[in-house]
C-alpha cells in the first residue's frame, strides 16, 4: 500500500499519479501495476437527467392508483357518505397543480389560475355533499375571488423574470393584502360587520418588511450589499 508523498492520501495500486493533487507516485517496492482493474471509471459522463414527459407520467400513475385504492376501499367499507371522493377531488387538484406545468410551458399567470381553479372547484364540489352552498357563495366566493386577483397580479408582476428582492417585496406585500381580505371577509359573514384583529398585524409585519425591502432595492449600494450577503 502506498500514501502519496505531497498530501498523504491512500493511493491505488494502479494509481501512477496522485488522484487528488496530481503528485507523480514512485515507490522502489511497489512499482505501478498497470494492467490491474482502475477503482474510478476512466472516462467522464453524466446520468441523463428523466424527462418531463415521463416524470408527469409516473405522477399521473401514482394519483390514479391512489384514487383507485381509496374508490376500491369505499367499496368494501361502506359508509353514509362517499369519503373516497373527498380523496379523489384532492388528488385530481394536486394533480392540476403538478402534471401541466411538465408536460408544456405555460406561463406563470397562467399556471396560478388554472390552480386556483381547481381548488375552487375542489372547494364547491366538497359544499355541495355538505349542503353548503350558503357558506360557498358568501365565504368562500369572496375568498377565492380575492386569492384568484392576488394569484393573477403575482403571476403577471412576476412572470419577466424579477429578481429574487422583488419577488420576496411583492409576496410578501400580497400575503398581508390577502389575509387582511380573508379576515374582512370572515367577519362580514359571521357579524355581519368588521373588527379587524390578527390581520391588523399581519399586514403591518408585511409593511414593516416590505418598506426596508423597497428601500434597499432602491439604493444601489444597499442593494449589491444584500446581493453578497444572501447570495441572491
Ligand atoms: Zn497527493
Amino acid at each position: 500500500m502506498s500514501y502519496c508523498v505531497n498530501c498523504g492520501v491512500e493511493l491505488d495500486e494502479t494509481a501512477g499519479v496522485c488522484p487528488l493533487c496530481e503528485t507523480q507516485v514512485y515507490h522502489p517496492r511497489y512499482p505501478v501495476n498497470h494492467t490491474a482493474s482502475k477503482p474510478f471509471p476512466t472516462n467522464r459522463a453524466e446520468v441523463s437527467m428523466a424527462s418531463r414527459r415521463e416524470v408527469a407520467l409516473l405522477i399521473t400513475v401514482m394519483f390514479v392508483s391512489v384514487a383507485l385504492c381509496c374508490g376500491l376501499l369505499n367499496l368494501f367499507l361502506r359508509t353514509q357518505r362517499i369519503w373516497s371522493l373527498y380523496i379523489i377531488g384532492a388528488v385530481l387538484t394536486l394533480w392540476v397543480w403538478s402534471v401541466p406545468p411538465l408536460l408544456k410551458n405555460i406561463p406563470l399567470w397562467f399556471r396560478l389560475f388554472l390552480d386556483v381553479i381547481a381548488v375552487g372547484t375542489y372547494v364547491f364540489l366538497i359544499a355541495v355533499d355538505l349542503d353548503g352552498i350558503n357558506w360557498f357563495m358568501g365565504l368562500a366566493l369572496p375568498i377565492l375571488s380575492l386569492l384568484m386577483a392576488v394569484m393573477l397580479f403575482l403571476g403577471i408582476s412576476m412572470g419577466g423574470g424579477r429578481s429574487i428582492l422583488s419577488g420576496m417585496t411583492l409576496v410578501i406585500g400580497t400575503i398581508g393584502v390577502f389575509l387582511f381580505g380573508v379576515e374582512l371577509f370572515i367577519d362580514f359573514w359571521i357579524t355581519g360587520a368588521y373588527h379587524p384583529t390578527w390581520s391588523i398585524a399581519v399586514l403591518a409585519t408585511s409593511a414593516a418588511l416590505v418598506v426596508p425591502l423597497i428601500v434597499v432595492r432602491r439604493v444601489p449600494n444597499l442593494r449589491e450589499e444584500a446581493r453578497r450577503r444572501f447570495h441572491l
